[in-house]
């Protein structure tokens, strides 16, 4: 599980500066559905060692009075489900009544909160950030968001006392370079012995509870009839044609009243936290919607997760041959950048298809841990050079060496050579569609690493 870590304060003092600077390229996820503000923007942060769920909860003014109050607290709902808050404030223009109201609020927190002054650069930031510890939370981390200073101290005074609850938020040192070789084939018998986990992902409605409960059998659910916090999933052991899975169901399997009690047990947090968790997931769009931007940027953070992927278009059940010819041609258009995922026309409500699903599932998770030997990956690699050379650059041709496997689920391939940095993204492209074919691996993303020298 990774650690949230909420974005807090009053309009201007930087908070969508740091968001920015914490997700890097990353996709930020706006919350735009049904029922949820709309101002709150989630992302998964990478900084130094450290990885987390990064929310900003938009704009608070601290003082909102009647319908604004209501907002504000809809957008105060995020430090709920958060495990730490950044309190930001403006170190340039000094405490403000804002400030003030937001710091009253967040003392009635059972929260570890960490006040954040910003905009340090160009000032003096002690005498500056002194007026901010009588918002009486103690001591004022100081930052410039738009350079970076002060960032990884504040994220260590922040996160240290947490580590031990999120062990799984400490980015091992060689993670980023994929693993040794001795190292991807210890990771490699963990996958192959564990259940796998499959998380059942979408927006709200789609058809999740739905899906979950005709994949358990109705007389699962009394069992599981509980009602867990908002953020967390639930975790189901199931067995399926001689496999062990663990279910993790976003959508609670509930039986719910009305429409309102639908939207709230929705939560970006959890969705996030669920694809990190898994090793697949299935994910549900409705097939009378169609492909919206939300189910894009969910797409885009399971993507840039590496998980292996299962796509069920939900409510097929009921419609005419047209509106299906055009469902189709838009799934053609809008999923390109998802090609290596199948895609299965299912209805939750009535069964068809379902059955189906778990063959791609174990088709996905069998690809993304299937052994990749060093003599093979070089073979196929020597095969892709030959066919199709690498370009010269600065007089020098392009050198691919040898490669070996630098981790599974997804699979890695690391690349050793010469003036690789110098590829191409085309050529880059050519490679990991090579790779994908003679490997023939469906379901799954394969990540290649360069590395150079021998
Ligand atoms: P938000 O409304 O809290 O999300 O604030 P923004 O991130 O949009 O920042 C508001 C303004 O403050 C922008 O003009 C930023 O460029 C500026 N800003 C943010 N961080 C810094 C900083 O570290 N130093 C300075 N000098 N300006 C900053
Ligand atoms: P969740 O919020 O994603 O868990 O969605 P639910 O499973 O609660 O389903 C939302 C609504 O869609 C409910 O009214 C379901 O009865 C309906 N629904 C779910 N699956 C299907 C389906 O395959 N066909 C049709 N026609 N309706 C469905």
């Amino acid at each position: 599980m990774l650690p949230v870590v909420a974005l807090v304060g009053r309009p201007n003092v930087g908070k969508s500066t740091l968001f920015n600077r914490l997700t890097r390229t990353r996709d930020a996820l706006v919350a735009d559905f049904p029922g949820l503000t709309r101002d709150r923007k989630y992302g998964t942060a990478e900084h130094e060692n450290l990885q987390f769920i990064v929310v900003d909860t938009g704009g608070i003014s601290g003082d909102e009075k009647g319908i604004d109050m209501a907002m504000a607290e809809q957008s105060l709902l995020a430090i709920v489900e958060a495990d730490v808050v950044l309190f930001l404030v403006d170190a340039r223009v000094g405490m403000t009544g804002a400030d003030q109201g937001i710091a009253e609020h967040l003392r009635k927190q059972e929260k570890p909160v960490y006040v954040v002054a910003n905009k340090v650069d160009g000032i003096d930031g002690d005498s500056e950030s002194a007026d901010f510890f009588a918002l009486g939370l103690g001591d004022v981390n100081q930052i410039a968001a738009a350079h970076g200073r002060g960032v990884t101290q504040l994220l260590q005074n922040a996160l240290n006392p947490i580590a031990e609850h999120f062990p799984d938020m400490i980015i091992p040192e060689e993670s980023d370079e994929g693993l040794a070789e001795e190292d991807a084939e210890e990771q490699l018998a963990r996958l192959q012995a564990q259940p796998i986990k499959l998380a059942i992902v979408g927006k709200p409605n789609v058809g999740k509870s739905t899906l979950t409960n005709r994949i358990l059998g109705e007389e699962r659910v009394v069992v599981y009839d509980e009602p867990g916090t908002t953020r967390d999933s639930v975790f189901i052991p199931m067995e399926r044609d001689g496999r062990e899975y663990i279910l993790i169901d976003t959508a609670g399997v509930r039986r719910r009243r009305n429409i309102s009690e639908a939207v709230e047990k929705f939560s970006i947090v959890k969705t996030l936290q669920a694809i990190e968790e898994s090793n697949v997931v299935l994910f549900v769009v409705d097939a009378r919607e169609g492909i919206t931007d939300q189910d894009l940027s969910l797409l885009g953070f399971i993507l840039n997760a590496g998980r292996s992927l299962v796509v069920s278009v939900n409510k097929w059940d009921g419609l005419d041959k047209d509106i299906k010819d055009e469902i189709n041609r838009e799934l053609d258009r809008r999923l390109g950048f998802i090609d290596f995922a199948r895609i299965h026309y299912i209805s939750a409500l009535h069964g068809t298809g379902v059955g189906h699903l778990f063959e791609s599932v174990q088709e996905a998770y069998a690809s993304a841990t299937k052994r990749i030997t060093t003599s093979m990956v070089t073979r196929i690699m020597d095969m892709a050079q030959d066919d199709h050379q690498p370009p010269v650059v600065r007089g020098r041709r392009v050198k691919m060496k040898y490669a070996h496997a630098g981790g599974y689920n997804p699979p890695i391939i690391v690349i050793h050579g010469n003036q690789l940095k110098d590829l191409p993204d085309s050529y880059k492209r050519y490679l990991m569609n090579y790779f994908r074919k003679s490997l023939n691996v469906m379901g799954t993303p394969i990540k290649i690493e360069f590395r150079e020298g021998a």
